[in-house]
């Protein structure tokens, strides 16, 4: 049978995808077949009720957080907002500790009650002087110095990337603030909520355009036959979109372990740390950030574990070595004349959800000039 012709084919349906197959639908006239292998909308950030009735994030926590109006904006086209205060507590030598660090975590460190000049004085004393810190251990004992740094990062991040902190990039761990103050909110965007009836349903409204077809249960090997796009979007593993020509690009994958009790709450926050107790790195009760009113909860463990056959690719590696192997993979990607590499598997980069939208608003721009210039 002759292959149906379309004008996009969108591999994907979280975050790049779905932005992409929408702004080319509702604002260019085209026509676009998103597909996933998964069977549902919105990729890792879906998100739907458990057995219990308590909304999940599937694949984990997705704290929605953003300094950017545009993306904030175009969202809000398909979605009402739950403004949440994102709060984390971390559980180490038999208490709970407020973190990021700040006055508080700090004054707990010390036993006794102390101020911002006291904090600025002596992380001063006890931090390591280096002048650029090149990873991700350096990038917090030059800021904290090392107990404090054994103390909540150490274990934490060998924990979740099986590797020593020394051998990550300092945006690791470099991207939680340390602060003198008493601001305990995880986040320091200006911008931090939740959609209101959750990431799934707003999935579906972007989607819901004439113009789109979604299939899902729908992988890209199989419908690639089928179709002759003018223009590919993929958002998937570009190892895998090349079958692994150079090696496989490694990831960090993850376990989730859920359990429902019959109580209101288990935790005093959406989300403990474990830096140094427990196989796991964090309890998340995400009800305490969703704002959902159900006498049960469902708290979720979070195992990290390796990337093999049959587990789920979440967390490119940050560190050279695996950025080495992916730039061979890149020269490729260029190349390609009718196909976009969006998302954070296809760049092979950690990007959070703003990030990931504003890489597609940014796609959206360069194919409407080139494929829609009257549209534009
Ligand atoms: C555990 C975890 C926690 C996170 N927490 C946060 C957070 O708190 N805040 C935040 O902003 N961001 C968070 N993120 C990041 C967020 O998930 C991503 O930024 C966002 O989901 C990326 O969207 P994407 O479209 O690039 O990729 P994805 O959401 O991964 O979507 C890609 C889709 O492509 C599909 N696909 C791949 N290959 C194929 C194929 N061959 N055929 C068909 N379909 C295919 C996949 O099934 C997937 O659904 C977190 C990520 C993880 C893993």
């Amino acid at each position: 049978m002759e292959p149906r012709a379309i004008d996009y084919l969108v591999v994907g349906a979280g975050f790049a995808g779905a932005v992409l197959a929408e702004r080319l639908a509702s604002q260019c006239g085209a026509r676009v077949l998103v597909v996933d292998r998964r069977n549902h909308l919105g990729g890792n950030a879906h998100d739907g009720p458990d057995a219990a009735g308590v909304l999940l994030h599937t694949y984990g926590p997705h704290y929605f957080r953003t300094n950017s109006q545009r993306v904030v904006d175009y969202l809000g086209q398909f979605t009402a907002w739950h403004p949440v205060d994102y709060r984390i507590l971390s559980w180490t030598h038999g208490q709970y500790w407020p973190f990021p660090i700040n006055l508080n975590t700090f004054e707990q460190f010390l036993g006794r009650p102390s101020s911002p000049e006291e904090m600025t004085r002596l992380l001063a004393e006890w931090r390591e002087p280096i002048a650029e810190p090149a990873n991700s251990e350096e990038v917090i004992v030059s800021q904290v110095g090392r107990a404090l740094y054994d103390l909540f990062y150490k274990n934490y991040t060998r924990k979740q990337w099986n590797r020593d902190a020394s051998t990550l990039d300092a945006s690791v761990c470099g991207r939680i603030p340390i602060r003198t103050n008493r601001d305990d909110h995880h986040f320091s965007e200006k911008f931090q909520a939740l959609p209101a009836d959750g990431y799934t349903r707003m999935f579906e409204r972007m989607l819901a355009h004439p113009n789109i077809e979604v299939q899902l249960g729908a992988d890209y090997q199989d419908v690639r036959s089928r179709v002759r796009p003018r223009h590919l979007i993929y958002t998937g593993p570009v190892d895998e979109f090349y079958d692994h020509c150079f090696g496989h690009l490694p990831y960090r994958s993850l376990r989730f372990e859920p359990e429902t009790l019959a109580t209101e709450f288990f935790q005093p926050a959406m989300q403990v740390n474990y830096p140094n107790d427990h196989a796991f790195t964090r309890i998340v009760e995400i009800k305490h950030a969703t704002g959902q009113k159900i006498p049960v909860t469902t708290i979720v463990r979070e195992y990290p574990q390796d990337y093999l056959p049959g587990r789920e690719a979440y967390y490119p590696i940050p560190a050279r070595d695996a950025r080495a192997l992916y730039q061979k993979y890149r020269a490729r990607a260029e190349a390609e004349p009718n196909v976009s590499f969006v998302g954070r598997l296809a760049t092979y980069r950690y990007y959070n959800m703003d990030q990931v939208v504003a890489m597609a608003l940014t796609e959206f721009d360069k194919l409407r000039a080139r494929h829609h210039a009257s549209a534009a």
